[in-house]
């Protein structure tokens, strides 16, 4: 494990939506390089959690923070986006119109740094840029057919190349394996087991199967807060863990 201390930290943040409660004095520290899996029954706060850390919900209280100079509060969406934290929704969005090459090369332009010299940056360290990134996402083969013919899979993780064409340093992704087939779900393993250390990545799952397979760190949420942290056997034997699967 590659470890540099936290990037991201999250100290005592609470959030109601008409007087419920549903981030309830959440702590959290994400480390530099780590991978993470965030899980918990549905209505814990998981999705409310990572609309805060990009600023799309504003906490009523606590802090967030970046690295070790960043106040997230402080900074709008996109300027959150533009620090290097990319945010993978469950389902694919991708141009199926377009090529697999295209797709990646039109992620740089939503840059917005980039954007100005956009017809410039056709570059040979661009071009080098998406030919790393689909090797990583295993796409090299596809690089020139539409988007629209790949499978699910193929698609989940063009998203992620998507991401990764702008190099994040905290990666945040929402279900990835959500209708994958066995195989798809273990390279998708592979895939973000291989960018931890790159870059951080908490990745929201229900699939305990996949979750066991890739965390080194699992941290349970509940009624907005954290219920439990640890490797996976750790958190499974946890009595209060236990009982909030099994129902009280
Ligand atoms: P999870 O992703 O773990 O299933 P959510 O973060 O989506 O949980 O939701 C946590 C709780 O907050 C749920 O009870 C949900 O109904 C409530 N909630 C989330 N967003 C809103 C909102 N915009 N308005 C009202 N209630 C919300």
């Amino acid at each position: 494990d590659v470890r540099h201390g936290p990037i991201l930290y999250l100290e005592d943040v609470s959030v109601s939506f008409d007087g419920f409660k549903a981030i309830n004095n959440l702590n959290l520290t994400i480390d530099d390089g780590e991978l993470r899996c965030i899980i918990g029954p549905n209505g814990a706060g998981k999705t409310t959690m990572m609309d805060i850390i990009t600023g799309k919900t504003r906490p009523d209280t606590g802090s967030v923070w970046f690295g070790s100079r960043h106040n997230l509060l402080a900074l709008s969406e996109p300027d959150i986006a533009s620090l290097g934290i990319g945010r993978k929704f469950q389902k694919p969005t991708v141009f199926e119109a377009l090529t697999v090459f295209e797709n990646l090369e039109l992620a740089m332009a939503t840059d917005k740094r980039i954007l100005p010299t956009l017809t410039a940056v056709m570059t040979a360290e661009y071009r080098e840029r998406i030919d790393e990134v689909l090797a990583l996402i295993g796409l090299t083969g596809l690089r020139d057919r539409p988007a629209g013919i790949l499978s699910h899979g193929q698609k989940q993780w063009l998203e992620i190349g998507m991401l990764l064409m702008q190099k994040p340093r905290l990666l945040l992704v929402d279900e990835p394996v959500a209708g994958m087939t066995e195989q798809e779900m273990e390279r998708t393993a592979e895939l973000l087991t291989g960018l931890a250390g790159q870059q951080s990545v908490v990745v929201v799952e229900h699939d305990m199967g996949f979750v066991r397979s890739i965390a080194r760190t699992v941290t349970v949420l509940h009624q907005g807060s954290v219920l439990a942290e640890g490797s996976m056997d750790e958190v499974a034997n946890d009595p209060d863990v236990i009982r909030v699967y099994l129902g009280e």
